[in-house]
């Protein structure tokens, strides 16, 4: 076969052609979860089938979802969905995509649950709803408020925990602003971090997130600055206030919570050993 035969696109495929067609262009990885998404099947079926022929339909949808990943589009906003601890979420171009990093904050804010039962859970700048509905989910009779400033991104947070049968309560507030006078015992927050001239936003996948869940100021530090220096006022005696932040960012962060007054300051690692959450205990102010 030529070169140009091998990559031609075919009339009609089978699985086997389909996914040969899309490797051309795109990661196998993608290739093959955008057609268990466009057949709505099992990723053993691609396995077992591979000479079921694709329907005029299914193929034409499939060329158009490999043609706009070869264009840079997330696989995430291509099907509409991203796993995080366990769950699947919607996600639209309205909301950051859950990243596997972001699991660390669910399983610290676990840890210093222990057990409790029916604590009070703030998820600032919530997205997809991820924190917030894993939290309501995994802990035991939690209350939990989900703020976003974006209403679009409310939306698809609200779904999200309708879908996975979550109770939480969704604000539209930018940051602290529209909160009422409660507060609460665990404050969580994976914020916009990254320095707004970091190459790194004109690259990959981030280039089609939302910017504003991105970008933080010249240092990244702005939003996560905003949020240590209000939260005592939000938080019991006691309670604890964990971030996910940029991977060079820990040491300045724990400067601001002791800047702030929190106590037991520490940071910890992802799966990738990068500094990636940090936090502290608020003891109150006397
Ligand atoms: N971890 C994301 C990234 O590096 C950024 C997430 C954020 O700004 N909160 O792409």
């Amino acid at each position: 076969m030529t070169e140009h035969a091998r990559n031609a696109t075919p009339d009609s495929v089978d699985i086997a052609g389909a996914l040969a067609w899309a490797r051309a262009r795109i990661d196998l990885m993608d290739a093959r979860v955008l057609l268990r998404h466009v057949l709505q099947c099992p990723a053993a079926r691609l396995v077992a089938w591979p000479e079921q022929r694709l329907g005029s339909e299914d193929w034409a949808s499939y060329r158009d979802l490999v043609e706009r990943r070869v264009a840079g589009e997330p696989v995430a906003y291509l099907t509409g969905e991203r796993e995080f601890f366990g769950r699947e979420f919607l996600v639209t171009p309205a909301v950051l995509i859950p990243r596997p990093d972001t699991e660390l904050l669910v399983e610290l804010a676990l840890a210093h649950a222990a057990g409790r039962k029916g604590m009070r859970v703030l998820d600032m700048g919530t997205g997809s709803g991820a924190l917030a509905i894993t939290l309501a989910l995994e802990l035991d009779e939690a209350d939990v408020t989900a703020l976003d400033r974006s209403r679009e991104a409310l939306w698809v947070a609200m779904a999200n925990a309708a879908r996975l049968g979550a109770s939480v309560s969704f604000v539209q507030s930018d940051w602290f602003s529209a909160l009422g006078d409660e507060r609460f015992d665990l404050i969580v927050a994976n914020p916009p971090y990254i320095a707004a001239a970091d190459p790194h936003l004109e690259q990959g996948d981030v280039r089609f997130e939302p910017p504003g869940a991105l970008a933080a100021g010249p240092s990244g530090l702005d939003d996560l600055e905003e949020i240590v220096m209000r939260a005592p006022s939000r938080l019991e005696n006691d309670g604890w206030l964990f971030l996910e932040h940029g991977y060079d960012q820990a040491a300045a962060v724990r400067g601001l919570l002791a800047d702030a007054g929190f106590a037991a300051i520490a940071s910890w690692k992802d799966i990738a050993g990068i500094e990636r959450v940090s936090g502290g205990r608020w003891l109150g102010r006397d």
